[in-house]
């Protein structure tokens, strides 16, 4: 039986490419770059070039990359340490409405030190809201963290806007972009976005898994590792070079490969859009306006996502019964309370999300498969 994945915002199958470039770090070429011998040597500069290209990419200085172990650390890292260096200026710290884990908990740690986390609002598209976002900032906000591509809907917020509202109204806030579901779909330089940090994940880009960064413009970031001193400090522990190899060829191939992507998921999306009049009740998820193409949130009455997962997956299409870090938790994602959803809809979400190497004719598959269990569950419970 062929198989269909489209899971890609979980994760995304190693390309041949990125695993080619990574495969002399995984045998041959071992030293730690820390090492002053040429084994050593060598390792610090194929990590300089990592580097280098990351730097290229995002258009900062290398200074301004941190090699994490994923974006989960590249998230606990921007939020615990921006908010701690700046707490001379005020407490406050606003997070978006719908923040992956990795943000929200370490908002959760700043409130137990102290801080004032607040939840920034959507507006009725399911996209943040700026002028309720104007309202709240003022001179006492040191932080403010808000994804640029939801996980969960593929809503696409308004960074630009958010950044330049910012700017004029809390001057001492960092601004912290959870980029991870929208490099390789839209730009992410950081002068373009306004931001001064930006966490990525090579896993979410056909890379490795337990590989990242923090971009991170300035000096004013308290580390939350300590130890050897390594990436100047602010993230301690033996670096990961085969992993920033692999980090660095995924984002150069999602860079270049960019219109590749845009056409698949989009030809992808169009396909299952095409079918969903037979889809008895339903519905897109969220965005109506403001979206990436790769991810498709639906609701789809009749029977738990779940149980349509499962029986997708009997004819070899594997999605996904909302996002999966919420997937092994019983209580509901709170992004989709942001977004309205009764708890009872809510287990009806079904994410099918795309990626470059998305064929249409495997979305068409898809879809059809979609249809035809829809109407056996349907009949089923008639
Ligand atoms: N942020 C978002 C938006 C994500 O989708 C994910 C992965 N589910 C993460 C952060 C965490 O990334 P990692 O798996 O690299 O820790």
């Amino acid at each position: 039986m062929a198989v269909i994945y489209l899971d890609h915002a979980a994760t995304t199958p190693l390309d041949p490419r990125v695993r080619e470039a990574m495969l002399p770090w995984l045998g041959e070429r071992f030293g730690n770059p820390s090492s002053r011998h040429p084994f050593g040597v060598a390792a610090a500069e194929a990590l300089d070039q990592a580097r280098a290209e990351l730097a290229r990419a995002f258009a900062v200085r290398t200074s301004e990359v941190v090699f994490t172990s994923g974006a989960t650390e590249a998230n606990n890292l921007a939020v615990l340490g921006q908010a701690r260096a700046a707490r001379r200026f005020g407490n406050r710290v606003l997070i978006g409405a719908t923040e992956h884990p990795s943000v929200r908990e370490p908002a959760a740690l700043l409130a137990r030190e102290g801080f004032v986390v607040e939840t920034l609002a959507l507006d009725s598209d399911g996209v943040l809201d700026l002028a309720e976002l104007a309202r709240r900032l003022g001179p006492d906000v040191v932080l403010v963290a808000q994804m640029l591509v939801s996980n969960e809907f593929g809503t696409l917020h308004p960074l630009r806007e958010l950044a330049r509202t910012l700017r004029t109204r809390a001057p001492h806030a960092k601004l912290h972009v959870d980029a991870v579901q929208a490099v390789g779909k839209v730009d992410c330089a950081l002068a373009e976005l306004g931001c001064d940090s930006l966490a990525l994940s090579a896993h979410k880009l056909h890379g490795p898994q337990g590989i990242g960064a923090l971009i991170v413009v300035g000096k004013e970031l308290e580390p939350v590792q300590v130890g050897g001193g390594q990436e100047r400090g602010r993230r301690s522990g033996t670096e990961n070079v085969a992993g920033a190899v692999g980090l660095a060829a995924a984002v150069r191939l999602a860079e270049a490969e960019r219109e590749r992507t845009l056409a698949a998921t989009r030809a992808a999306r169009e396909a299952f859009l095409a079918r969903l009049p037979e889809l008895p009740g339903a519905r897109v998820l969220a965005p109506k306006k403001r979206f990436v193409d790769a991810i498709l949130a639906l609701v789809v009455p009749g029977a738990p996502a779940e149980v349509v997962m499962h029986h997708l997956e009997r004819r070899g299409v594997y999605v996904s019964a909302g996002a999966a870090c919420q997937s092994k938790k019983d209580a509901q994602s709170p992004s989709l309370a942001a977004i309205g959803l009764a708890p009872d809809e809510a287990r009806h979400v079904l994410r099918i999300s795309f990626a470059r190497t998305t064929k249409r004719a495997d979305a068409e598959f898809a879809a059809q498969a979609l249809v035809e269990v829809l109407r056996e569950l349907a009949a089923v419970s008639a």
